[in-house]
């Protein structure tokens, strides 16, 4: 199993064949998903004693397994955040699986951490943090969003020992994430109302804060804002809640999950005045940055608080303890092991300087506002409200809930389309996200075409 024969030559060959065959798809098939019965008469049972061969199980894969994946960077693929890696990202994707990388400590890859850490220099550097800042790429945003909270309580409960019930602040639009990461931390979540344009605000923030801390013998300890909502792309007012955050001296976290990219694009760049307030910030290359899963660039201003919540001691693990200054990645979140996933999208952004990922951004923006326009201009649709960065949200007259996931399974099943219905304020609506370059305007015409 260990050894470079002949016939792992052959299976190489098929590997590397099928893996270029299917990124010079252009569009690839778009696929849906089939039921596990479907797939168990299909496939039978893959794991047998005597193993079925690379050819075969390579074949399993291509002609049963794979048709049943949707392709998340098909250009029509608009539903929920897609996904859109460079062929450059894709293929080095290939060497890091390779190459036999750890890349949880400096002792063991530093040339990888190495290229990892300037990737999120780069990220950084946008967000106007300063030069001590940094961080490691994690799983997601979910692991990212946790990560940086479970820092953030670390060092506020350090300054305030008393304390013995603990809240995390956010607006009533931020991601699941948060919530989920409250769960885990076993803390109470304070929900701030949002304004009129959908925005967290300072005030907003004071206001659910004081009320939270009267009612109760609890104390926040962060704060965290969203730029860039994944349902309708909205950018909080992040220098209002940053300074609110610094006012009373709490961690100001901010989830850019989605939306951290329009950061490269000039022309919404001001949405983000306030980021570099923040004491962490999260950004994933997999969504808008154009890297393949997962990926998650997670960026602390004060990178020794993270390391101070997050490192784990024993007797095995002293070793990597070792130099001054050296970074280890695993210190700076909850894991230990890890691939160094941000190398595919260190290769993409070195290879093709950042000149080209501003153009990118900027191109699906603009897709997005060409989007809008089909959308004002058709007869049956009506834009929810006008994109703030590349997520385009509308309804169409008359249908209800079940009218919009018919259409909506007809076009997956079709292998036409995959949008996905949304809900804003219980009603539902549809959305593109568009954060992939191909995606085109013939696209979209043809998509509203069936609506
Ligand atoms: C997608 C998203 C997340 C979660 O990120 P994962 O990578 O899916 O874990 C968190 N916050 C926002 C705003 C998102 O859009």
């Amino acid at each position: 199993m260990h050894k470079f024969t002949s016939e792992t030559q052959i299976v190489a060959d098929e590997i590397f064949e099928y893996a270029l065959a299917r990124l010079k798809m252009d569009p690839p098939i778009l696929d849906s998903p089939r039921t596990a019965q479907e797939l168990a008469a299909d496939a039978g049972s893959t794991i047998t004693e005597d193993g079925l061969g690379g050819t075969e199980t390579l074949r399993l894969f291509g002609e049963v397994l794979a048709p049943a994946c949707i392709s998340v960077d098909h250009p029509r693929f608009l539903s929920f955040i897609p996904n859109a890696p460079t062929e450059y990202s894709s293929l080095f994707d290939l060497i890091v699986g390779a190459s036999g990388l750890y890349g949880g400590s400096w002792l063991e890859a530093s040339g990888a951490v190495f290229a990892e850490n300037q990737a999120l220099r780069w990220i950084s550097d946008l967000a106007g943090l300063p030069k001590g800042a940094g961080g490691v790429f994690v799983q997601g945003g979910t692991l990212g969003n946790l990560s940086a909270l479970v820092a953030a309580r670390d060092h506020l409960r350090h300054q305030n020992k008393d304390v013995t019930r603990w809240a995390i602040a956010c607006s009533e639009e931020s991601h699941s994430s948060i919530t989920t990461a409250a769960k885990v931390m076993d803390v109470d979540v304070i929900k701030c109302f949002v304004d009129s344009s959908g925005r967290l605000t300072g005030a907003s923030v004071d206001a659910a804060i004081d009320e939270y801390e009267t009612d109760t013998n609890g104390r926040a300890f962060a704060v965290v804002a969203t730029s860039g909502t994944t349902n309708l792309g909205i950018v909080d007012d992040l220098r209002g809640v940053g300074e609110c955050a610094k006012r009373r001296k709490i961690w100001f976290h901010v989830d850019g999950a989605y939306g951290g990219a329009g950061l490269a694009a000039p022309s919404v760049r001001h949405l983000f005045d306030g980021i570099e307030l923040a004491d962490s910030f999260v950004v994933d290359p997999h969504k808008w940055l154009f890297a393949p899963f997962d990926a998650c660039a997670l960026i602390y201003r004060d990178p020794p608080i993270a390391k101070r919540a997050h490192t784990q001691h024993a007797s095995y693990l002293e070793p990597l303890q070792s130099e001054e200054g050296d970074w280890n990645p695993s210190d700076y979140a909850i894991h230990l092991s890890r691939r160094p996933r941000g190398l595919p999208f260190w290769f993409s952004l070195a290879a093709h300087g950042t000149r080209a990922y501003t153009k990118a951004v900027e191109d699906t923006l603009r897709m997005a506002k060409v989007a809008a326009r089909l959308i004002d201009a058709h007869p049956a649709c009506e834009l929810l409200i006008e994109p703030t960065l590349s997520i385009v949200a509308f309804t169409r007259k008359g249908w209800d809930a079940d009218d919009y996931s018919k259409w909506s399974d007809r076009l997956l099943h079709e292998h036409f389309a995959f949008v996905a219905p949304s809900a804003h304020h219980g009603e539902p609506i549809l959305r593109f996200a568009i954060v992939n370059p191909r995606t085109s305007e013939a696209d979209i015409t043809e998509i509203l075409g069936t609506l």
